[in-house]
């Protein structure tokens, strides 16, 4: 089954994490075509139409290269990687089962699509999620399922990409309005919100719960590279 099924690819590759738990570790990305909301500030547009994906690849292939690689983590990314649906859930177990060496699998999803069927069927450990809270500056800000909140785990992370004061406070009121289990990571969108403005914000309103993450990638590369 895992032969036939074919997924729209945009590109695998391996570098360090560069945000979250894992930031820092060797990591291996394997990132999806295809997203179902549109943000402003989106830097990987690549992966969504009108450009096409650039090769579909079934998910022996995908777990045949990133076997190729060494790291012991993986990345599930997009676009949007469960969109998918049935096909990416067995892409995740396929993942789960055909890399041995494997320590965490965080998947990078958009907080439109409902985790529920997600978590209830896949039961590994290794499987993390870390979600994207999408702002009012982001445009897509109605889209968010807000039943994934109360269902995200303590090894879970709930990211909130903040471009301004006001997404700040839209990030405060969420956590308060909708305790999580997961661990809440503030991150600064890099062209509008310089990170000591953030940091300044956290200590002022007290948000010793929550944790300043900063993309590694864009301080280590130029912002704009792909594939790193
Ligand atoms: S959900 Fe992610 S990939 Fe999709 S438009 Fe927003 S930032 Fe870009």
């Amino acid at each position: 089954m895992n032969g036939s099924i074919r997924l729209p690819m945009v590109e695998i590759f391996e570098t360090v994490e560069g945000e979250g738990t894992q930031a820092g570790f060797p990591t291996i990305f394997v990132r999806l075509f295809g997203c179902n909301l549109r943000c402003v500030w989106c830097d990987t547009k690549y992966s969504y139409p009108p450009i096409d994906a650039e090769r579909t690849m079934t998910i022996d292939e995908i777990v045949a290269e990133v076997n190729q690689y060494k790291s012991t983590r993986i990345c599930l990314t997009g676009g949007e990687p469960l969109l998918y649906g049935e096909h990416s859930l067995v892409l995740i177990e396929a993942l789960v089962t055909g890399v041995d060496r494997l320590v965490d699998l965080h998947i990078e999803t958009n907080g439109a699509i409902d985790l529920a069927p997600f978590m209830s069927r896949i039961h590994s450990p290794k499987v993390r999620y870390v979600m994207d809270y999408k702002l009012i500056g982001s445009n897509e800000g109605g889209q968010m399922k807000l039943t994934n909140l109360d269902i995200l785990r303590s090894c879970d992370e709930l990211k909130f990409v903040i471009a301004s004061d006001e997404d700040f406070i839209e990030a405060k009121q969420v956590l308060e309005q909708y305790p999580t289990r997961a661990l809440a990571l503030f991150s600064p969108v890099w062209e509008s919100m310089k990170p000591e403005r953030l940091v300044q914000l956290l200590l002022e309103h007290g948000l010793s719960h929550v944790k300043l993450n900063l993309q590694l990638h864009k301080i280590i590369w130029d912002p704009a590279t792909r594939g790193v």
